[in-house]
């Protein structure tokens, strides 16, 4: 039995984590004071203050049994890094050692950063690398096999000082935000406002598998998916598992992943099944930006080694089995005043509140004048097997706003000025003992890819396995710069009314061609998105050009979150990533249909083959076996020429030059390649004796967990 069940949440909550109470218990006054007007306001940190910080996280951290200290970053990689460094430093004397930990250390780090995605901004021979501290989200410990480690939560620059990760350049476009909303805020007569954050609550979808069935596929082991596999006889169409009771196993391993998490502070909240069977989802409390991002990458790390610890694995691709739903990872965004406005709240009345109608068009302005951008932001290979396929937002993206405010929406556009709101209804069960309660005022969209869900805005493009850093980086900058531009007109009128309702009607006329509040899912959109010239943007490589217009450099620049040459950067790192992992994915099928999946077809064949000589000698009717036969020599014929174009064509793709064309060639040729390799396979599967099948199958791996 875990040691924690006996105590309650709150003894061990936050346990692991250098916080606020942690951080006043242990530092002088004077430091503690100086070090919250850093996280607070931005102040410059002094080397005094850090040394003094430093040598108190030192003592509380070896107190918790940590010997080393890393500094953690999130590189463009998607996931995090880190180089673990000892406390240790030899005595002078005694041959003894002794402990230490230097403001310095705590500051900045160097790791030999040349390995590192730098899309050019940094040559091998050029290998400086800075991590500097992020304040602003806390140090914490992890246990694992490798003992304790001090993590340090970090941002990674070049040494010209340019972004080589996730995190700089979000919480450059927090502060672009902060500033704007400001100005936005003060328009309104707010004097109390100091500080403007956005919030996130990042959904993560995942699912869970046996560990030593995972380990008889090569597929999973190489891509995290499968690259075969025939449907099972039952699949997800009972919708009996979406928020279905929590199997043992499972219920086992949400536990410990609850504690681990909570003991790091992260609020892990909601858990229940997932529409496709052994898949799961674990919500957190919502948080600031930059501390959702650092806690979503928590979230999956923990995941995966508990999982592991316990025979399982976790998947956190975005499409681990064709055919039934892939996952996601929906990223709740709201923005909220150090004074307690959420400007995404429209409050009971959202014909009176005006600060909310601004919001509201600017937003609608900044999506749809970005929409290539955040479409761009949710890209990754795993999600080009999700995205638009039914199952999960479409590829175009479009605003849900619901009946309520799509209402306030029409009446702006009418005359400029919301006079009424729909109110919502009473909810009648029509038994009597059930009460009756007041229902939302809008009802959800699940098909919508950007929804209103009350007082935020749900993303829900976002891949379950991506980082949520650049989605966000994204929406905030998008914000910004609409927010910006309404201050510069509002700011400048004379008559504030006037000029107020004059922006609101013609933001709202101009962008309300992205509010779509019906059926994402059906083709009558899409048609209709493409008529509002709305972009659509299919896959990874379609959307990675969108980083480099001019558009997003003009805005990118102006706010100091992406310079032009970062963004070039990013973008040529995007279309080599997308060329290795889809070359991954083919070379793992090319292994595993040339030295597995073909010779047990042909094993079989043999046994098939054994059967018709003996029937036919022993003169019985070998009809049906001769059939057999012949269906399987002919699907084994066109996997092998199947296979044979993917591995030409694979040798081509890879002797091209990376970038867009390189990139384009996987996605037109090798995909289809992969496809037409797949589908006899599959189809074999359904009919080669399962004692001559390689691999455990879809329904030993959904539904045997
Ligand atoms: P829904 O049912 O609409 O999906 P939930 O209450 O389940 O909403 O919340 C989903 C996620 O959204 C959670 O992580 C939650 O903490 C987060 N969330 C709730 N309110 C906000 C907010 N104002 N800003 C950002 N995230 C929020
Ligand atoms: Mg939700």
């Amino acid at each position: 039995m875990s040691e924690t069940i006996t105590k309650s949440i709150s003894d061990f909550f936050g346990e692991d984590v250098f916080n606020d109470a942690v951080m006043q218990a242990r530092l002088p006054k004077k430091v503690y004071n100086a070090l919250k007007k850093t996280m607070d306001e931005g102040k410059e940190l002094d080397m005094a203050t850090a040394d003094v910080v430093a040598n108190a996280m030192k003592d509380w951290a070896i107190e918790k049994g940590a010997t080393h200290y890393t500094h953690w970053f999130q590189p463009l990689t998607g996931i995090t890094a880190e180089k673990h460094d000892s406390f240790i430093s030899p005595a002078k004397k005694d041959g003894k050692v002794l402990m230490e930990f230097s403001g310095k250390e705590l500051v900045k780090g160097e790791p030999d950063a040349s390995s590192f995605p730098s899309g050019g901004l940094r040559a091998t021979f050029e290998a400086r690398g800075y991590t500097a501290w992020d304040c602003t989200s806390p140090a914490f410990i992890r246990h694992d096999a490798a003992g304790a480690i001090l993590c340090i939560p970090t941002a990674f620059c070049s040494y010209t000082g340019e972004a080589l990760d996730a995190k700089t350049p979000l919480l450059r476009s927090m502060e672009a935000l902060n500033t704007q909303a400001l100005r936005l805020l003060k328009l309104f007569g707010n004097t109390t406002a100091t500080h403007v954050t956005t919030s996130v609550g990042a959904e993560q979808e995942y699912f869970l598998v046996d560990r030593s069935k995972f380990l008889q596929r090569k597929d999973l082991i190489y891509t995290g998916h499968t690259l075969f596999g025939a449907m099972p006889p039952k699949g997800q169409e009972l919708e009996d598992q979406y928020f279905g009771s929590i199997r043992e196993r499972v219920g086992a391993f949400m536990k410990v992943v609850n504690e681990e998490l909570w003991k790091l502070g992260v609020c892990a909240k909601t858990q229940h099944n997932e529409v496709a069977p052994s898949q799961h989802e674990l919500a957190p409390i919502y948080s600031e930006t930059n501390v959702a991002v650092d806690q979503n990458q928590l979230m999956m790390e923990t995941m995966k080694k508990v999982a592991e610890r316990q025979g399982l694995m976790c998947l956190l691709h975005e499409k681990p089995f064709a055919g039934v739903n892939g996952s996601g990872k929906h990223d709740n965004w709201s923005i909220i005043s150090n004074d307690g406005i959420n400007l995404l709240d429209p409050g009971k009345k959202p014909h009176e509140n005006l600060l909310f109608q601004l919001v509201l068009v600017c937003l609608l302005k900044a999506i749809d004048d970005h929409a290539d951008l955040l479409r761009e932001s949710a890209a990754t290979v795993g999600n080009d097997y999700r995205l638009g396929a039914n199952e999960a937002p479409p590829a175009v993206l479009s605003v849900f706003l619901g009946e309520q405010i799509q209402d306030i929406l029409d009446q702006i556009i009418a005359s400029g000025n919301a006079t009424s709101t729909k109110q919502s209804e009473l909810l009648k069960t029509g038994v009597a003992t059930l009460p009756d309660f007041k229902k939302d005022a809008t009802d959800r969209n699940r098909t919508s890819p950007f929804a209103f869900t009350g007082n935020k805005f749900e993303f829900r493009m976002v891949g379950s396995s991506a980082s949520i850093a650049e989605p966000n980086t994204v929406l905030n900058t998008i914000t910004a710069e609409a927010f910006c531009e309404a201050c510069d007109e509002l700011e400048k009128a004379d008559d504030f009314d006037a000029a107020l309702k004059s922006l609101l009607k013609r933001y709202a006329t101009e962008h309300q061609r992205i509010v779509f509040n019906g059926n994402g899912y059906s083709d009558e959109w899409i048609d209709e998105a493409a008529k509002r010239g709305l972009p659509n943007l299919k896959t990874m490589v379609d959307s990675i050009p969108s980083l480099t217009t001019e558009k997003a450099k003009k805005m990118f620049e102006k706010f100091g979150v992406f310079t032009a040459k970062e963004l070039e950067s990013r973008a040529e790192i995007k279309y080599e990533d997308y060329a290795k992992e889809v070359n991954i994915e083919a070379r793992t099928m090319i292994d595993m249909a040339s030295k597995s999946l073909i010779p047990s077809c042909v094993k079989y064949t043999k046994s098939l083959a054994d059967t018709v000589i003996a029937l036919k000698e022993a003169g019985a009717d070998y009809s049906l076996a001769k059939e057999n036969l012949d269906e399987v020599v002919s699907l084994v014929t066109s996997a092998k020429a199947a296979l044979k174009a993917l591995i030409a064509d694979t040798d081509k793709a890879a002797a091209l030059e990376a970038g867009l064309d390189q990139a384009a060639f996987y996605r037109d040729i090798i995909k289809n390649d992969m496809a037409a390799l797949r589908a006899p396979i599959d189809t074999l599967e359904m009919i080669v004796d399962k004692d001559y099948w390689p691999m455990p199958s879809y329904g030993d791996l959904l539904f045997e967990v």
